[in-house]
């Protein structure tokens, strides 16, 4: 309707209505037409776009997604079946008008995201696809709280968000590819949407909503961690295994490995402190034909050679090598980087980070002063991580599975 008003009569309009309240932090509503733009679309499909803020022509009649890059994202969904304005619901991270379309900033998109939360809330989209690093940084920003980085790293997953109870599906802005006339972004562009439709069949786990901490035994009995070693060789099924260290210095003599973690056959998950008693059964484990599996194999290895005189035998998985195999995206093979977008795990490590920086020159760090509850459930969650993880590289890797 607002797009039969001419310029000069919208302003007077929606000056005269008056804007409501965003709470002061971001003074976008003063200096737009449209301020706090609406959602807009039926959202038959339960699909929520978010875009990053409204342009020129959105903010001239009001409604977002109409100018050139709405039209290129509107042409590229219906060469796949879609229609945006009635299969999709679309909203921008700000929901004003930035002056001279500048991008938005870190503070206007964390004191809009509440508009988007609401939205969220109310109508409970299925899948959410964010347009671009702005829309990316409003809609997983809750969760994922370091910097985002490049934007290559997050484009084309598929990221089962807990929070939201809804797949994530982040992809490049339109406006991006009208800047770039390149055929092969769009067709990744096309693929992104594609299979972002697809997943809104997809559960989001078999388990939902899973509790992994909930399976990690953290044991303080020499008998019982001994018995779990046993029947991780005994059982025969593929292991992931972990260190927490004193540092990276494996070699110097004042360093040590302070726990351990394994996850075997996707059943069983402990974490233990490596003490003198253990260290014996540790090395049978490391010397056992058990498949073995963890995330930078090159780590383990070293400690392994260093403070048990032996190399782990028969070494199955590297997850952070398969990571880069599958996806050679800078920035994307940590485990923490994986568990958040193949598992909607956020990273799980925030309050014990400070204590593994080393500063000194013993390459010490802090890792004695963290409480063992919290070190053994951070560890014990990387096997289990890790473990999980191995199985579905493997099967995108096509290979047949036999971990259990
Ligand atoms: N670009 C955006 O990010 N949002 C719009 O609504 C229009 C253009």
């Amino acid at each position: 309707m607002t797009g039969f008003l001419s310029e000069s009569k919208l302003v007077s309009k929606k000056k005269t209505t008056g804007t409501k309240k965003c709470g002061g932090a971001c003074k976008l509503n003063k200096t737009c037409l449209s301020p706090q733009m609406p959602v807009n679309g039926e959202g038959k499909c339960r699909v929520l776009i978010v875009a990053e803020a409204p342009g020129k022509e959105e903010d001239r009649r009001g409604v977002p997604l109409i100018g050139d890059a709405g039209k290129l994202l509107r042409k590229t969904l219906n060469s796949i079946g879609i229609d945006l304005d009635v299969d999709c619901r679309k909203t921008n991270a700000c929901i004003c008008r930035p002056p001279g379309n500048a991008t938005p900033e870190y503070e206007e998109i964390e004191a809009c995201r509440r508009f988007l939360l609401k939205e969220i809330k109310r109508t409970k989209p299925l899948i959410i696809i964010p347009l671009g690093s702005t829309a990316i940084q409003s809609v997983i920003g809750l969760d994922w709280t370091d910097k985002l980085g490049n934007i290559a790293k997050w484009v084309g997953w598929q990221i089962p968000s807990r929070r939201f109870n809804a797949w994530i599906c982040p992809t490049y802005h339109p406006s991006y590819l009208l800047r770039n006339q390149d055929e092969a972004l769009r067709t990744v562009f096309k693929d992104h949407l594609r299979k972002a439709f697809a997943f809104a069949r997809e559960k989001l786990c078999p388990e939902w909503p899973p509790n992994e901490e909930k399976c990690i035994e953290r044991i303080t009995k020499k008998s019982w961690i001994k018995f779990e070693i046993e029947a991780a060789i005994e059982n025969g099924w593929a292991v992931a295994f972990d260190y927490e260290t004193t540092g990276l210095k494996p070699d110097w003599n004042k360093q040590e490995i302070i726990s351990v973690s394994i996850s075997g056959g996707g059943v069983q998950h402990c974490a233990f402190m490596l003490t003198d008693e253990i260290k014996p059964m540790w090395r049978k484990f490391l010397r056992s034909p058990i498949r073995k599996i963890a995330a930078n194999i090159k780590f383990e290895e070293r400690w392994s050679v260093a403070k048990f005189g032996t190399r782990v035998r028969n070494w199955h998985w590297d997850t952070m090598q398969a990571a880069h195999v599958l996806n050679n995206t800078p920035g994307t093979t940590s485990l923490a980087f994986q568990s958040f977008v193949r598992f909607g795990i956020p990273p799980y490590d925030k309050h014990i980070k400070p204590y593994f920086e080393a500063k000194g020159k013993d390459g010490l760090n802090k890792i004695k002063e963290i409480h063992p509850d919290d070190l053994l459930l951070y560890n014990g969650m990387d096997s289990l991580l890790e473990y999980r993880l191995a199985m579905i590289q493997m099967r995108e890797f096509g290979y047949p599975w036999k971990g259990e």
